[in-house]
Formats: C-alpha cells, sequence, structure tokens
C-alpha cells in the first residue's frame, strides 16, 4: 500500500469533528446517567450506550493518541540558535524565549515551556515574514499563559467528576474524563487560537499569517476543524475582521 493510499484510507474511516464531539458527549452522560439512578432499566440501557461510546470514542481516539505518544518519545528535535528576526519579536513582545528546536518530519509549529519547537517540513515552505507571523502566534500563547489558564479551566471539574463517578470502572472513569475534556476545552482552545492569530497580525501582518496558516494545511480541510483547532477557513475570516 502506498503512503497517498494510506492517507485516504485513514481519511475515509475517520470520524468528523463534529461526530467526535456528540461521541463524546454521549459517553459522559451516559455515565452519569448510570451513576445517578439506580433504576435497574436506566442502568441496563445507560450501560449499554456506555459501552457502545466508549468503543467508538476509543475508535476515534486511538490513533490521535498513539501517534501523540509515539511523536513525545521519538521526536526530540534538534537544537537550534532562535533565529535573529525571532529574537528580535520575542523582545517586542516582552517574552523570553530560549531557543528553537527543529523537528524532522512536522509540518506544524508549537511551545513548550519556554522553548520554540517547528517542524524542518514548514521551516521549508515558508518565508522568513510567515515563520516570523507563526513564531508571533505562537509565543502569544506563552505570553497569556494559554496553556495554564486552561489546566486551571478545566482541573476544578474533572476532579468533580471523577468523585461522581467514583464507583465505576477506572478504565471507563478515564475514558470519560477524556471525553468531558474534548468537549469542554475546544472552546477556550479555539478562543485561544482567535487571540494568538489576531496577536500574529498585530505584530507581523495579515498576509503573512493567513498565507503560513495555507501552507500549514496544505489547502486541505479548510473546513474541517478539530478539538484544538478551529477551521482554517474560519480563522482566515477572523484574521480578516482583525484590526491591523
Ligand atoms: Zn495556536
Amino acid at each position: 500500500m502506498k503512503a497517498s493510499q494510506v492517507k485516504a484510507y485513514v481519511k475515509y474511516v475517520q470520524i468528523g469533528f463534529w461526530k467526535r464531539l456528540i461521541i463524546c458527549s454521549i459517553l459522559v452522560a451516559s455515565i452519569t446517567l448510570f451513576t445517578a439512578f439506580n433504576i435497574p432499566l436506566v442502568k441496563l440501557f445507560s450501560s449499554i450506550v456506555m459501552l457502545v461510546s466508549a468503543e467508538l470514542f476509543i475508535y476515534c481516539y486511538y490513533p490521535l493518541f498513539a501517534s501523540q505518544i509515539r511523536f513525545t518519545f521519538r521526536n526530540k528535535g534538534i537544537e537550534q540558535p532562535l533565529p535573529n528576526e525571532l529574537a528580535i519579536l520575542s523582545r517586542k513582545m516582552k517574552l523570553r524565549i530560549d531557543g528553537m528546536k527543529v523537528i524532522p518530519n512536522l509540518c506544524n509549529a508549537y511551545v513548550w515551556g519556554k522553548q520554540f519547537f517547528m517542524g524542518d517540513e514548514l521551516l521549508r515552505k515558508l518565508s522568513m515574514e510567515q515563520i516570523k507571523a507563526v513564531g508571533a502566534h505562537e509565543f502569544w500563547h506563552i505570553k497569556e499563559k494559554h496553556r495554564f489558564i486552561q489546566i486551571i479551566y478545566i482541573l476544578p471539574i474533572m476532579i468533580c467528576l471523577y468523585f461522581s463517578w467514583y464507583n465505576m470502572n477506572p478504565i471507563i472513569i478515564d475514558l470519560g474524563l477524556f471525553a468531558y475534556m474534548m468537549i469542554a476545552l475546544a472552546p477556550i482552545q479555539w478562543w485561544f487560537e482567535k487571540r494568538a492569530d489576531h496577536a500574529a497580525v498585530r505584530y507581523v501582518g495579515k498576509d503573512a499569517i493567513k498565507t503560513a496558516l495555507l501552507a500549514l494545511e496544505d489547502n486541505q480541510n479548510l473546513d474541517e476543524p478539530s478539538e484544538t483547532h478551529p477551521p482554517t477557513n474560519l480563522r482566515l475570516k477572523w484574521i480578516d475582521e482583525s484590526e491591523n
């Protein structure tokens, strides 16, 4: 099987974002229903729904989690000095960035701690102006402490859910908590993406971030959102509407 055929197959069997969200909601609702009522018929009904939605949940998210784990352990990245333009940008944003790591075979960028990670494919594809726009977007996530806010926002609800489901099977609890996280974090993650895109517009310009986003998506899936990102077309619309 060729790589393109594998890609086409994965796309074919993939369940779209909105359907994934429905599966997550049904899983969370069925666990809550099961634990909330002691009526045998409700228990029977909710346990069937729970098992089916848990299966579908694993089917939807297993590839994502597996690739994430593989990525975390395999890709250490090659340390590189931060390009001068990015160092100037970070100073302009009143931010300290410790360095940059280039990840092989990746067409994406992200920040972790005070480090900027960039895929080598993206680095090859983008112009310096576009790299700066991606940098400004990622740096804004650090500037506004988006990851920290997400944890503060989600943790109390997760703890409450854990204790209200405590007599369930631990695997079901974990799946339910993950499912809940997918639903609850999506709106806040989308909002953070919007804020980071607007920061890129302010610091670098509309054209640079718009063309960088299109290069990142390779002109595919422009209307398909994910749990972490709004659809590219919607981001482009928000960027157009933003003030320079
Ligand atoms: Zn982002």
